[in-house]
C-alpha cells in the first residue's frame, strides 16, 4: 500500500479500485465519467461507489 498504489493509479492501470464508473447497459467500467458510454452509447453511466 502507499507508494505502490499511488504509482498504479498514476499510471492508469485498469484495476478495479480505479474504475469508478460503470455503464449499466453493457457493464463496461471507466476511470472517468463519460457523458455517454463510448462502447454502446448509452447514457446510463453510474458510479460504482469506489472512491
Ligand atoms: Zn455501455
Amino acid at each position: 500500500m502507499g507508494v505502490l498504489e499511488r504509482a498504479k493509479r498514476a499510471s492508469g492501470l485498469s484495476t478495479p479500485e480505479t474504475l469508478r464508473y460503470m455503464c449499466l447497459e453493457c457493464e463496461t467500467q471507466f476511470d472517468v465519467q463519460h457523458h455517454a458510454c463510448p462502447v454502446c452509447e448509452a447514457y446510463d453511466i453510474r458510479r460504482t461507489g469506489r472512491v
